[in-house]
């Protein structure tokens, strides 16, 4: 006798929602996925993917700008000009963006999956409302994402005044950026733009750039920020935003006011939860909007599970995609490991990178855990002086006595390359021993890791012991 096979409806196509489809297509389930915008989501289709398809094109730039450091000569003798075909420039990232999307259409398309392109909306616990039709499941995943907020008086108008997912549509290279917030978000876009040759003026309500990011690598940024000629207003909250011809004025709460071509604003993301049937469905929100989830993606309604940025739990793709999967093992009776974010790696995409993964130092300087940790800067690396590099470095937290990797900061070009060796060693329980015992080839940045390694169990110091 064969079982029926288990329906799964879910709302939502980014990576919250489209690894959980394979997942779930992939263990014999029957899977419709509702989508308004087309799969991959925001994150392929107007944040993670654009922004870092232009932040390949801006670091490019940067490389270009150090070819005389180089001994290398750019046409045009003494005055070598780069110019950025803005349109060009932002016709490559959406080209590309739509291609990726229609790629993973395309697989989960492969895997059995059903689309319905469309807006939709909860019913009840089981079932969806979409394109006329209603979808009855025996477990429904919600994995709508997550809008970028305004502020009160400043709304974006698409021309001057923008959001993130509104900047790939100028036809021009903004020539003064004002950046209001100094988050991941907001200090990605002021070093690319920087970097394409726009004036940027980076409007930061705190003290630093990055203030929830680690320090040290926050004050390295900035300095690499201020030294380009980026113009850094720290402890400066922006207030409004307005339109005047063809300028936006930027004004802030102690009356000061900023003036520039265009104005991007960047104060963090709001849940799309609203008007989606959750109340009737009987799933929880917290006080910001966010739907509660444990750390197997369930929600308050039995069968209903959540994923990604509509939970609030880490604003990343890896996350989303993660909680995703474990929705669906854990729905369809697999064996599951609950969500571990002490595990998750991240890096903010400026120019040098920050990857980051494990414990912080703001945990370790609290006192929350005990670590020895060494910083080893960059400068000394063969092969960041054969590159020119001059600011990042490697940072390791590792346990007194035992040695176990508990974390790590790489501030470096292609950070987000030279984190995965420390994300492997938290994963796999590995010591700072092991992997000063690794192979690292030399000259190679990542020969910086084994040597962090090394000297963490020489000279580290007990910040807490
Ligand atoms: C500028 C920017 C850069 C980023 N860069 C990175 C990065 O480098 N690395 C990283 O890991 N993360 C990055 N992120 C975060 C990442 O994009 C998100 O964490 C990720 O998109 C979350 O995926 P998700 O599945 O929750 O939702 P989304 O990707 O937002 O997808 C949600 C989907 O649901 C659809 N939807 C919503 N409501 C409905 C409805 N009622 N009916 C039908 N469909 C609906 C939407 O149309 C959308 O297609 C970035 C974010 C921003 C803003």
């Amino acid at each position: 006798m064969t079982l029926p096979r288990p329906n799964i409806a879910i709302l939502g196509g980014g990576p919250g929602g489209y690894e959980a489809a394979l997942v779930a297509a992939q263990l014999g389930a029957d899977v419709t996925v509702v989508d308004e915008d087309g799969l991959g989501g925001a994150c392929v289709l107007t944040d993670c993917v654009p922004s870092k398809t232009l932040i390949e094109s801006s670091s490019t730039m940067t490389s270009l700008g150090r070819s005389a450091s180089l001994g290398l000569e750019l046409a045009n003798g003494a005055n070598p000009v780069v110019g950025v075909d803005a349109p060009a420039l932002n016709a490559r990232i959406k080209a590309l963006a739509a291609a990726q999307s229609n790629d993973i259409s395309e697989h989960v398309a492969a895997e059995g999956v059903r689309l319905v392109q469309a807006r939709g909306r909860l019913t009840g616990p089981h079932t969806i409302a979409a394109d006329g039709a209603v979808i009855r499941a025996d477990l429904v995943l919600i994995a709508t994402g997550a809008t970028p907020r305004a502020l009160q008086d400043g709304i974006p108008d698409g021309e001057r005044i923008l959001t993130c997912r509104q900047i790939y549509d100028l036809t021009e290279l903004p020539e003064e950026l004002i950046v209001v917030g100094s988050g991941v978000t907001g200090a990605e876009f002021a070093s690319a733009y920087q970097a394409l040759g726009s004036q940027v003026t980076l409007i930061s309500s705190r003290e630093r750039v990055l203030p929830h990011e680690d320090k040290d690598a926050a004050v390295v940024i900035e300095g690499v920020f201020r030294r380009r000629g980026m113009n850094v207003l720290s402890k400066s909250r922006a207030e409004a935003v307005h339109r005047k011809g063809d300028s936006v004025v930027v004004t802030l709460s102690d009356g000061r006011q900023v003036t520039g071509s265009h104005c991007l604003l960047t104060v963090g993301m709001a849940p799309s939860t609203e008007g989606i049937g959750l109340a009737r469905a009987g799933v929880n929100l917290d006080s910001r909007g966010f739907i509660e989830v444990d750390r197997v993606s369930r929600t308050s309604a039995p069968g209903v599970y959540a994923a990604g940025d509509c939970t609030g739990v880490l604003m990343l793709a890896s996350v989303a995609a993660m909680q995703g999967r474990i929705a669906m093992w854990h729905g369809l009776g697999e064996a599951v490991q609950p969500i571990r974010l002490s595990h998750v790696a991240s890096t903010i995409f400026t120019d040098p990178e920050i990857a980051s993964v494990g414990v912080s130092q703001a945990a370790v300087d609290r006192g929350e855990v005990a670590a020895r940790v060494v910083k080893l800067p960059l400068a000394t690396n063969p092969r960041a002086k054969m590159g020119g590099i001059r600011d990042g470095f490697v940072k390791i937290f590792a346990r007194p006595g035992t040695g176990m990797v508990l974390g790590g900061v790489v501030v470096a070009p292609r950070a987000s390359e030279l984190i995965l060796p420390l994300s492997i060693a938290i994963e796999q329980n590995l010591s700072v021993d092991q992997i000063a015992h690794t192979f690292s080839v030399y000259p190679s940045l990542s020969g910086s890791v084994t040597e962090a390694a090394r000297t963490v169990m020489e000279f580290g110091s007990d910040a807490i012991v």
